[in-house]
């Protein structure tokens, strides 16, 4: 195999941060999108307590608070994008109901089936999919929602360099069938689930994340370290423009079980 390629997490969590606090989201996703899939949860009550786990700095947050009554408890592992959340639900008038918090998924600091909603748009990775779906149903009231984006195939087989890529870099990967019979053996009813267009990478994740890469490297004075970081953005996106076929994202719902 080539030389492999870096991801996002093996450079200066500050950097990372500093480089991804710059976009309105920090991962793959749109306003449409989050829409969508909170549609496919159904009708939340009015006073619904909602979780949107590894918030980053609010992009989907905006759009739940939008489309939800109730509260909002943004959680985060970075204090900057904690910060930057916090000022953006200000600015836009929701700060009375939706509130960030830093601290990690792996800890959750909710009661015992409290939460009518658990949010994780493109973080649950970071704990891993079925880890996280474990270890968060205690917190869903029976008959609660979770709404999470992840990283699949969308084919039964790939090319060896792409399998190589994600097995080493995220070996959950899986195909959405083993994704849905994973979500059931959790304890949820598998609501539905479907594939984030391409729109919500090349348009509103690849495009902005270019138009800042030249701010960014002046902000370093352009070291070694930031030079290669962006390279390697600029890598993670030729593979996915060609290997779109193969993987995207895929958002799953499903209902929490008696
Ligand atoms: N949901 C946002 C951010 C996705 S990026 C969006 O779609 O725009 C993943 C986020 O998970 C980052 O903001 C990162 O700081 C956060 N994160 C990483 N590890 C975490 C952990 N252990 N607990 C909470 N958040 C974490």
């Amino acid at each position: 195999m080539g030389k492999e390629l870096k991801l996002v997490e093996d450079f200066d969590f500050d950097m990372i941060v500093d480089f991804f606090g710059r976009l309105n989201r920090q991962g793959p996703g749109s306003e449409q999108t989050t829409c969508q899939a909170l549609n496919l949860v159904g009708k939340l009550p009015q006073d619904a307590k909602v979780a949107d786990l590894g918030c980053g700095s609010g992009g989907q947050t905006l759009t739940l608070a939008t489309h939800t009554d109730g509260t909002i408890r943004g959680m985060d592992i970075s204090p900057k994008l904690i910060d930057l959340f916090n000022a953006r639900m200000k600015r836009h008038g929701y700060d009375d109901r939706v509130t960030g918090i830093v601290g990690s998924m792996a800890e959750l600091p909710f009661e015992g089936e409290e939460l009518d909603l658990i949010w994780a748009e493109g973080s649950i990775y970071n704990i891993g999919f079925r880890r996280g779906l474990n270890e968060w149903r205690k917190f869903l009231k029976t008959g609660g929602a979770i709404a999470v984006s992840e990283v699949s195939w969308l084919t039964p087989t790939r090319p060896e360099e792409i399998n190589h890529f994600w097995h080493f870099h995220y070996a959950e990967i899986d195909t959405i069938p083993n994704k849905v019979k994973q979500m059931e053996d959790a304890g949820y009813t598998p609501q539905a689930h479907f594939i984030v267009p391409e729109d919500c990478w090349l348009d509103h994740f690849y495009k902005p994340m270019q138009a800042c890469v030249t701010s960014f490297l002046e902000q370093y004075d352009y070291s070694e370290t930031a030079r290669q970081f962006a390279q390697n953005q600029l890598e993670e996106q030729n593979y996915y423009r060609k290997y779109k076929k193969y993987y995207g994202y895929v958002f799953y719902i499903g209902i929490k079980n008696e």
